[in-house]
C-alpha cells in the first residue's frame, strides 16, 4: 500500500512537494486553512528577475495537482501532531506516515511602522498593494491620477531591531528593483527613487536587472532609510531621510510612498511549533536539523520543511526545495518500512 504523507499548507512549496512526492508512489493529502490553492503567491503579478506572469507558474502547478487528483482538505487547520498523523481542528483524525509542514511566512505588518503612515495617508501602499493594482490593472493615486514621483522604501519590518525582526527578508530588494522597473514602464516620464541600506542582489539575473533599472530606466538608487513621511494638504507625501552616500539629510515629497514590506515567520509558528514538540529559531522561524544536511528535517522523525516555513525564500528556491524535501521523506519511509 502507498505510504501517506501529510503536508500542512496548500502554497507554492506544499503543492509542489505533493506533485514530487506523487511522482515517487507516496499519496499526499494536503491541508490548506485557505479555501483555495496557492497562497501568497495568487497576489502576485510578476515575478522577478524575468517578469513572468505569476499566474504563469502558479496556475500550471494548481492544475497539476488537482488532474493528479491529490486529495486536498481545503478550509482545514491542524489543531495537533499525533503519532500516525495530525488532528484537525474538526476533530477529524488523518492518517499519515510523516508530515511536511509547508506553512511559508506572513508579511509584515505595515501599519507598525507608524512613522510611515501606512493606513492613515491616502498614497502611502505597501509592495503586494502594488501587486495587486498591477493585477487589477491600474496603478493610481487615491484620487484616480497617475503618480509623477514615486519612491519605494525598502527594509520595511526587516533588519529592523525597533519591530524585532533582525533579519533579511532576501527577495525584498530584487521586488523593489522589478518593480521600479515595471513602474518606469507604465509610467515612463515618472520619477521613481528607491531608499536601501544595501542592495542585496544573490540571485541569478539580479545584479543584471539592478544595472538594467538603472541605465535603462533611470531609477534612482539612493542610500538611507526614511525616517518619516507625513501627508500634505495636497495629498502628497513628504518624506525625509538621510543620504547616507553623502552625509546630506534630505526632504522631498512625493506623489506615492511603496513600503517594501518583509516577510516574517508565520504567525501561527508558535501554535504548531507547541502541537508538534518542535522548536522555533530566535526569529520565529522552524527550526531546521542542521543547516547543511538536514536544511528540510525537523529534530523530529517524520517531520520535514519545506518552503519560507524555515526562511524567507524566492518562489524559484522554493520550487527547487520542494524536490529535496520529497527525497528526504522517500529516504525516511524506505529506512523506517525495511527496517521492521
Ligand atoms: S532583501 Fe533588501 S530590502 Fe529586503 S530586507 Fe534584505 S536588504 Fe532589506
Amino acid at each position: 500500500m502507498a505510504k501517506r504523507v501529510v503536508i500542512v499548507g496548500g502554497g507554492a512549496a506544499g503543492m509542489q512537494t505533493a506533485l514530487e512526492l506523487k511522482s515517487r508512489g507516496i499519496e499526499p493529502i494536503i491541508i490548506e486553512r485557505d479555501m483555495d490553492l496557492g497562497g501568497k503567491v495568487r497576489d502576485w503579478h510578476k515575478l522577478f528577475p524575468s517578469f513572468t506572469p505569476a499566474s504563469d507558474v502558479l496556475q500550471p502547478i494548481i492544475d497539476k495537482v488537482r488532474s493528479s487528483r491529490i486529495r486536498c482538505l481545503l478550509g482545514q487547520e491542524v489543531k495537533t501532531f499525533a503519532e500516525d498523523g495530525v488532528i484537525l481542528r474538526s476533530e477529524e483524525h488523518v492518517p499519515a506516515d510523516a508530515v511536511v509542514i509547508a506553512t511559508g511566512f506572513s508579511l509584515f505588518d505595515a501599519h507598525r511602522k507608524q512613522e510611515y503612515g501606512y493606513g492613515l495617508y491616502h498614497n502611502v501602499i505597501t509592495s503586494v498593494d502594488l501587486e495587486r493594482m498591477m493585477n487589477n490593472g491600474r496603478v493610481m493615486l487615491a484620487d484616480g491620477t497617475e503618480p509623477r514621483r514615486i519612491a519605494i522604501l525598502h527594509c520595511v519590518g526587516s533588519r529592523d531591531e525597533k519591530v524585532c525582526q533582525k533579519h533579511c527578508s532576501k527577495v525584498c530588494c530584487i521586488t523593489g528593483v522589478k518593480q521600479a522597473i515595471e513602474l518606469k514602464q507604465m509610467f515612463p516620464t515618472a520619477d521613481v527613487f528607491n531608499f536601501y541600506m544595501d542592495i542585496r542582489m544573490f540571485g541569478p539575473g539580479y545584479e543584471e536587472l539592478y544595472r538594467e533599472a538603472q541605465q535603462r530606466y533611470n531609477i534612482h538608487f539612493v542610500r538611507g532609510r526614511i525616517s518619516e513621511a507625513a501627508q500634505t494638504i495636497n495629498d502628497r507625501i513628504q518624506i525625509k531621510a538621510e543620504d547616507t552616500l553623502t552625509g546630506r539629510p534630505l526632504r522631498m515629497s512625493v506623489d506615492m510612498l511603496v513600503l517594501l514590506v518583509g516577510m516574517s515567520a508565520n504567525r501561527d509558528n508558535e501554535a504548531l511549533a507547541a502541537a508538534s514538540n518542535l522548536s522555533l529559531a530566535p526569529n520565529g522561524y522552524f527550526q531546521t536539523k542542521d543547516s547543511f544536511l538536514g536544511a528540510v528535517q525537523s529534530e523530529r522523525p517524520g517531520i520535514f520543511y519545506a518552503g519560507a516555513a524555515t526562511a524567507p525564500k524566492s518562489l524559484a528556491d522554493t520550487l527547487a526545495e520542494a524536490s529535496m524535501t520529497a527525497s528526504a521523506v522517500e529516504r525516511y519511509l524506505r529506512d523506517k518500512y525495511n527496517n521492521r
